[in-house]
């Protein structure tokens, strides 16, 4: 019987890929659960990574002529009481504070006393604490438009939760932006999905689609929800990023006027987008294989990591001394226009334990240097992307090693470019669409068909046959839909295509 292959991560992704995603989280260090139902501990390697993804958006975001802000944790509830559907859309998932102290209790402990007169809400999101300020700051067409962002935490009372994914508490930020003109905030609305495409393309390596989402799907409150959605490997959907167009909905809730060039008194246009520590999530299902996370170079905590290797005392010495010449070296290397990220690890523990620590995080290139590396003035590269090292001279390694990161940065995306297209179908009728949503194998119902593209005729005609599949319209893409055909389901005439998935 041929022996199973050995993987750093038990169980594999064909296996179970729920329980593959959780251990790759452990064997990264990445985060962990905590005490708090829901909320988990963002560890030093999963914050470090969070950084990195914070300093790329924040530059994209100031680049685009925002400036950042900040507001308060907590929302008096008849603020957010104000837009209907708002409230509707968030009530079932907020944490509510009821008082501002604690008191012994006769029964023994302590218990909450100091009744507020108004419950505040921890914030699911802030358009609206964010507003009632707006309003106050806005008096002219000559204070518009605001372009702010939030970096902030926020709260949202989730049911089922899933390490970054989603998560009661989580990290984010929230732009929210004021227009004179309800053109202008679609433009910013268009403009910010746009950074966040860019953003996961070119620094997570991850194809998106942009595209608007469905009525049933938009945020509460929005007159427009644009989304970008990426592929897991498991072939599921994930929303990435939102950008909402609000049209004068919370202005109208938060009196946020301005007299207009003309002397009328005029609402305002409002924009709001976010993305959260939930990238994390979607790096790990893009990227990483059964030995653990595999991470872009550009976000990379480390890129490089050093790993010297001697037998005795003795070597000891000229080993370490050699290795922080060519750390320095590296580092004075760019990639991506800032230095390279290079790290020894020089912890007294055995070679392949400390070898494999370095491929479960996900580090993009390991090098191993002992005495007869020295000697040859060579390097032992191993690249996180392929089995194999390779022996090469130390200065072929370091003049190329922009271009070995870059490559290594394409093809992650190459790769699940790849297999974003080779699970992407049209579909046109109700037959082939409930088979490519029926799983292959009952052994693993995780894995089924992906990304159908198909003409649909109204949203409410196909909400059984979704819950049925356990399916949703994941978003109208917004370039090359074609816009007549025909409604898989129904044979009427459609005017617009969705990208159909199960979704995260
Ligand atoms: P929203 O305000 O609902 O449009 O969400 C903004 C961003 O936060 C989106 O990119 C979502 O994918 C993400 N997000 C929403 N809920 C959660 C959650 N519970 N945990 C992590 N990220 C979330």
């Amino acid at each position: 019987m041929a022996k199973a292959p050995k993987n750093a991560i038990q169980p594999t992704r064909a296996e179970d890929y729920p329980e593959w995603y959780q251990q790759v989280i452990r064997a990264a260090d990445l985060a962990e659960s905590s005490p708090v139902r829901g909320c988990m501990v963002i560890k030093p390697w999963g914050y470090r990574l969070w950084e990195n993804m914070q300093r790329a958006l924040d530059d994209m975001f100031k680049a685009t002529g925002h400036q950042n802000a900040y507001f308060p944790l907590f929302i008096p509830m008849s603020f957010l009481e104000k837009e209907a559907e708002h409230v509707e859309g968030f009530a079932k998932e907020c944490a509510v504070v009821t008082h501002h102290r604690l008191e012994p209790d006769p029964k023994g402990g302590l218990r909450p006393a100091g009744k507020l007169d108004e419950p505040l809400i921890v914030r699911p999101t802030s358009e609206t604490i964010i507003g009632a300020t707006y309003a106050k700051w806005v008096q002219s067409y000559r204070d518009l438009p605001i372009l702010i962002n939030q970096w902030a935490n926020v709260v949202r009372w989730e049911m089922r939760t899933r390490m970054f994914l989603r998560t009661a508490e989580f990290l984010w930020q929230e732009g929210h932006t004021v227009h004179a003109t309800s053109e202008e905030a679609v433009e910013e609305t268009e403009r910010m999905i746009d950074v966040y495409a860019d953003f996961a393309e070119n620094w997570m390596a991850m194809p998106v689609t942009i595209g608007s989402k469905t009525p049933a799907e938009r945020f509460p409150g929005a007159v427009e929800t644009l989304s970008i959605e990426a592929m897991m490997q498991d072939r599921k959907a994930l929303q990435a990023g939102t950008s909402h167009f609000l049209g004068q909905n919370f202005s109208k809730a938060q009196e946020i006027m301005f007299q207009s060039e003309a002397g009328e008194r005029e609402f305002a246009w409002t924009t709001s987008w976010g993305v959260s520590t939930r990238l994390v999530g979607a790096l790990i299902m893009t990227h990483s294989d059964d030995d653990g996370f595999v991470l872009p170079p550009k976000l990379a905590p480390a890129q490089i990591v050093i790993l010297p290797i001697y037998k005795n005392d003795e070597q000891r010495g000229p080993v370490l001394e050699y290795v922080e010449s060519l750390r320095k070296e590296l580092a004075d290397q760019k990639y991506n226009d800032v230095p390279v990220r290079v790290e020894i690890d020089d912890r007294d523990i055995r070679g392949g334990e400390k070898k494999w620590h370095h491929v479960k995080r996900g580090v993009p290139i390991r090098l191993e240097v002992g005495p007869k590396d020295m000697e040859k003035n060579s390097v032992f590269v191993g690249r996180r992307d392929q089995p194999k090292s390779n022996g090469m001279t130390r200065d072929e390694f370091v003049a190329g090693v922009a271009t070995v990161l870059g490559d290594i940065q394409q093809g992650l995306f190459d790769r699940a470019a790849k297999l974003r297209s080779d699970n992407t179908v049209s579909i046109t009728n109700e037959a082939d669409f409930r088979a490519f949503f029926t799983p292959k194998n009952a052994d693993n119902p995780e894995i089924h068909g992906g990304f159908a593209y198909c003409h649909f005729a109204d949203e409410d005609s196909i909400e059984d046959l979704l819950k049925e599949l356990k399916v949703t319209i994941r978003c109208v893409p917004r370039d090359d839909n074609d816009k007549s055909g025909t409604c898989f389901f129904t044979g009427k005439p459609a005017a617009k295509k969705a990208i159909f998935a199960k979704a995260y």
